[in-house]
């Protein structure tokens, strides 16, 4: 074939997604011509020590991408488009730093899946569009465009539009020193690995844990130490097991309708986790993207209103509350910390966009985001609900805890069934949602996915669980024909 083709490693995804994707670069980097044929699935099965199914599975994936065809006689061969793919110019490639590769093929594969056109998404971490107050920002921004004229297009402090800055610390009861407004909260996220972790320090999430901020954490070079986190928020006796040999830089975790599993950590047990920080000098980042999106009982105390020690930054965003296009959100932090992270974010964009930080000052001043969340909150709980009943009734072999908040179902699947493998089944079905690997830092995952509830109404809810359903049963059907397989020892 002309072509080096990288063996599958294992840990790092299926087999047969890392071969496709490695043939996939070699197309892009122009190293094949249109009609060019591939080796057979069972030569280059021998070549690389796969089995010939993995092969056969990948030239599948590159023939779905328009890569490559099979035809009669030729075996499988590249098409016009994949070798034209391959342009002449630099090796862009070859030229990229580590950074800005894919952390996974199988996280890349995910994405192209879930971009198949049509698809009835549950993958979104986002609430639901119709709701969005288009309208009262449209009216706000004229207002403040005509009001403050020229002026509120002019630059803006690095730490926020000053009344934005002081309506969030006023009702977060602290300083309006304390406070950066930034562009999202990713954004904060970058910010606090590119200051405090050097290439090799250790920082300690949950896992599963927010993708976003694995991504953050990795750009660093950080060593990435898993905590279990399930229904009952982070596992502390795990977390002080680990604490005693492992000194970390930073502790990420997601207290309250955790991003993905749902689950929140009780009052307890945020004072025992503020109380091992304290014990080991512990810096905790407190990401509350979702804490104004509970349906059920009193709000919980944020674990920063609870931290008498100063251990913890307050990571959150208007992104959920109302709508991610917004790029706004905050970080509460002791002031010199403030000031540092400050001048770190000169590098990155100066200042987030003034007009929207003026408009949704006013927004938020007016009481609207206060009536627009009384307004979501009921229906994302019936959403929720809905989607709760529609899986019990179609799929009841799933298992999963029901959420006082935030937007996702976290389902666990059999042992047998992988997320991954579920996911092609259902976008085949017209369905998409995230796989569980993706929201860990290692291994783990595989038999988990995480929907959201609160993007469609009650019926694309139903529609979805019914067709999650058809895929996992031709998922197992495919399991019971593998087994039978390997029982008369053909084939995998
Ligand atoms: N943190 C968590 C836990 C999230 O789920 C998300 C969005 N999915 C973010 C942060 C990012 O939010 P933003 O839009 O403010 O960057």
């Amino acid at each position: 074939m002309g072509i080096a083709v990288d063996r599958p490693q294992p840990g790092s995804g299926p087999y047969h997604v890392q071969l496709a994707t490695s043939l996939r670069t070699r197309l892009e980097r122009g190293e094949l011509r249109s009609g060019d044929q591939l080796p057979t699935s069972r030569e280059l099965a021998k070549e690389l020590g796969v089995s010939r199914s993995t092969v056969v599975r990948a030239y599948e994936e590159l023939e779905r991408g328009g890569w490559v065809e099979g035809r009669v006689g030729r075996g499988t061969v590249v098409t016009a488009r994949g070798a034209a793919e391959g342009r002449a110019g630099p090796d862009w490639d070859g030229l990229l730093t580590d950074r800005a590769r894919p952390s996974s093929t199988e996280h890349g594969e995910v994405l192209r899946m879930l971009a198949t056109p049509g698809l009835l998404s549950f993958a979104g971490g986002v609430p639901s569009p119709e709701f969005y107050p288009a309208e009262a920002f449209q009216q706000i921004t004229s207002e403040v465009l005509r009001q403050q004229g020229p002026r509120i297009l002019q630059s803006c402090p690095l730490d926020g539009y000053p009344p934005l800055r002081s309506w969030i610390a006023e009702r977060a009861g602290c300083a309006a020193e304390e406070v950066i407004v930034l562009t999202g909260s990713t954004q904060g996220l970058h910010l606090l690995a590119q200051a405090f972790v050097r290439p090799g320090d250790a920082v300690i999430v949950e896992a599963p844990t927010y993708a976003g901020a694995l991504r953050a954490f990795r750009a660093a070079g950080a060593r990435i130490h898993g905590i279990p986190s399930g229904p009952l928020g982070l596992d502390l006796d795990a977390l002080r097991a680990l604490l005693r040999r492992v000194q970390p830089k930073l502790l990420y975790v997601i207290p309250t309708h955790h991003n993905p599993t749902g689950a929140s950590l009780s009052i307890p047990r945020r004072e025992a986790l503020l109380d091992m920080a304290a014990e080991y000098g512990l810096p905790v980042v407190e990401d509350d993207a979702y804490a104004t999106l509970r349906y059920d009982g009193p709000a919980l105390p944020s674990l920063r209103s609870l931290d008498r020690g100063g251990h913890v930054i307050y990571l959150s965003t208007f992104s959920k509350a109302l709508f991610p296009g917004l790029r706004v959100g905050w970080m509460m932090a002791p002031q010199p910390v403030v000031r540092r992270l400050s001048s770190l974010r000169n590098v990155i964009d100066l200042f987030t966009n003034s007009l929207t930080q003026a408009t949704l000052y006013e927004f938020c001043k007016r009481g609207l985001l206060d009536a627009h969340l009384q307004q979501v909150r009921p229906i994302y709980a019936e959403r929720r609900d809905s989607m709760a009943s529609a899986l019990r009734r179609y799929a009841p072999e799933l298992s999963f805890d029901v959420p006082h908040g935030g937007l996702f179902l976290w389902v666990r699947l059999s042992e047998k069934v992988t997320g991954f493998r579920l996911l092609q089944a259902s976008v085949q079905q017209g369905l998409g949602f995230l796989v569980g690997t993706l929201f860990h830092a290692g291994s783990g995952g595989e038999n988990h996915i995480r929907l959201c509830f609160a993007t469609h109404p009650q019926r694309a809810i139903s529609d979805g669980a019914r067709k999650l359903a058809v895929a996992l049963r031709q998922v197992g059907e495919e399991d019971v024909v593998r087994r039978e397989v390997d029982a008369e020892g053909f084939v995998v």
